[in-house]
């Protein structure tokens, strides 16, 4: 299904519920995140509704990619800032709270304090562990 009724990002592109939208083509939206995690902090969704990027066939996937590209300089630019994350919360246990497939480009600065994750450490042996369980499922 191409548009789910219920959905707020479908109906952000819809124009049914208003966004600070910064770019669109045929394929891609993108809108302020309306709780930045940064000022600035833009959504770059696809117009078609999937649940995951991972959902998503190759040409859809690369059109967001390239509109990413476009969208994340002026974002830096235009928010003052230097570089950007780029994240996705792929499935609930991630954070992903909206079904509906989005990359967020977040507005960077040295020193602005966020800290996207917290570093953790491997017991001895566990790293090898975990690269053969990865290894054993691809
Ligand atoms: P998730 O946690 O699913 O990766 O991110 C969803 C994001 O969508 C959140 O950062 C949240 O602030 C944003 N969001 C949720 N509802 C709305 C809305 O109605 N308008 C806008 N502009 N952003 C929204
Ligand atoms: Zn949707």
């Amino acid at each position: 299904m191409m548009v789910h009724e219920d959905c707020v990002f479908c109906n952000i592109i819809k124009g049914d519920i208003p966004a600070a939208k910064v770019y669109e083509d045929e394929k891609v939206f993108a809108f302020l995140d309306i709780a930045p995690a940064q000022k600035g902090h833009t959504l770059v969704i696809p117009k078609v509704h999937y649940e995951s990027f991972m959902d998503m066939p190759k040409e859809e996937l690369s059109a967001v990619m390239e509109a990413v590209k476009k969208i994340a300089p002026a974002v830096v630019e235009g928010s003052g800032a230097e570089a950007f994350n780029l994240g996705v919360n792929n499935g609930e246990a991630a954070g992903q709270v909206v079904m509906h497939a989005h990359f967020h480009i977040i507005p960077r600065k040295k020193d602005d304090g966020l800290q996207m994750w917290s570093q953790g450490k491997y017991e001895p042996e566990e790293m090898e562990e975990y690269k053969n369980r990865i290894l054993a499922v691809l």
